[in-house]
């Protein structure tokens, strides 16, 4: 069958293609690798309100946690398992939502040679697995494929402006690898796949000290610290609201394209906007402080979610100034603070 990529693909090895609206009949064995990290955890959140379903979570809790899946543990239809996807993996499962790699650049340059086996070999480890019971596998590839990007806003099209020796490189070319792999395990084999090319994701559950921008910036407001702007400022970003993205994942999941497929929020904010926007929301006592950037930053960031909405039905449904005050509710709690008092 033709893909809309311009593959011919050998029929799928197991079962026939499911339809979304079928999905909810259905009974699934679904692995989420990654599964206690922040998009993991709402995924699998999401996945377990369908009765039918039975979810088996592998972590090796590195940027995750147990707590993000607290209220799952002990149920018949969940199981978590310590485990680290650099090593194989067998169960016998119809799904695989492969997100294990850590997302926030602060810890993916922690242990680059980690970062690059975790989606070189993880990825290779979990198409081994998909390939050996016939399930079908998603990836969570990302935006940071089209790197510094030279086109604006970024259709899938798009094959990146990417430096592959730089500091980002372990995240940025080791998802492109784990991009080729699907590919080429897809066309070899035949497994059917999906990918995802995530847009920078925020909501409740985002490591309070992990360093992304919009944890940072909720986490300074709320501790009536300066909002660290990154020189220039001027530089751009796209903010999905996580239940967003878990529709959009669970959409691509159990649609018939196998992508890549972008999925994220087209709103676009330089940091300076966005640091004025969670000012005035949260705290408009707090200042703002322009500090130094990392290297290879890029510029900007909008993705064209034509096809998202065209092949999967979905659009974002939250905007940034309504998934920003969600999130801050999250971080008081977590941070030990009642509602309106902004001093620790
Ligand atoms: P996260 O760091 O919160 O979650 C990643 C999870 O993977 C954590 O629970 C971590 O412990 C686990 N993990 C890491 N290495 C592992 C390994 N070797 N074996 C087993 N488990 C491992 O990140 P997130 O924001 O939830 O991101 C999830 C996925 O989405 C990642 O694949 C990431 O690349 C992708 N993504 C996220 C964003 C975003 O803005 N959050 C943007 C683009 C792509
Ligand atoms: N950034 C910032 N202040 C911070 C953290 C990040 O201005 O405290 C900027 C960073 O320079 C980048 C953008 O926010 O331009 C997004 O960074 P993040 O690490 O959240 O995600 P990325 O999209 O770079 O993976």
């Amino acid at each position: 069958t033709a893909n809309g990529n311009g593959v011919t693909t050998k029929p799928p090895p197991s079962s026939s293609p499911l339809r979304y609206s079928k999905y909810c009949q259905s009974n699934l064995r679904i692995l989420v690798t990654g599964g206690a990290g922040f998009i993991g955890s709402h995924l699998v959140d999401k996945l377990m309100e369908n009765e039918k379903n039975e979810v088996i979570v592998i972590d090796n809790f590195f940027t995750g946690s147990k707590d993000n899946l607290r209220r799952w543990i002990g149920h018949p239809r969940f199981e978590l398992i310590r485990h680290d996807v650099t090593e194989t993996f067998l169960a016998e499962v119809d799904r695989i939502y492969h997100l294990a790699c850590p997302a926030s650049p602060i810890f993916y340059k922690h242990n680059p040679v980690k970062t690059i086996k975790t989606n070189v070999i993880g990825t290779l480890n979990m198409l081994g697995l998909a390939k050996r019971v016939g399930a079908r596998i998603l990836l969570t590839s990302t935006s940071e494929v089209y790197g510094d990007p030279l086109e604006h806003p970024q259709t899938e099209e798009y094959w990146g402006n990417v430096n592959p020796i730089g500091v980002r490189s372990c995240y940025d070319e080791g998802k492109r690898v784990a991009e080729t792999l699907m590919f080429d395990y897809h066309r070899q084999h035949g497994i059917e796949i999906r990918i995802a090319r995530i847009f920078n994701t925020y909501g409740p559950r985002m490591n309070i000290d992990d360093g992304r921008v919009v944890s940072n910036f909720i986490a300074q407001a709320l501790r009536g610290e300066p909002l660290t702007v990154q020189l220039p400022g001027t530089q751009t970003r796209s903010f999905c609201y996580v239940s967003d993205m878990v529709d959009g994942l669970i959409r691509l999941m159990e649609g018939d394209n196998i992508g890549p497929i972008n999925i994220g929020n087209p709103g676009e904010f330089t940091m300076i906007e966005l640091a004025e926007t969670v000012k005035e929301l949260i705290n408009p006592e707090v200042t703002v402080k322009r500090v130094e950037n990392t290297p290879d930053d890029p510029r900007q960031r909008k993705p064209d979610i034509t096809k998202a909405k065209t092949l999967l039905g979905w659009e974002p449904k939250v905007s940034l100034r309504q998934g920003l005050p969600l999130m801050e509710e999250d971080f008081r709690q977590r941070l030990g603070l009642s509602e309106n008092k902004v001093e620790a």
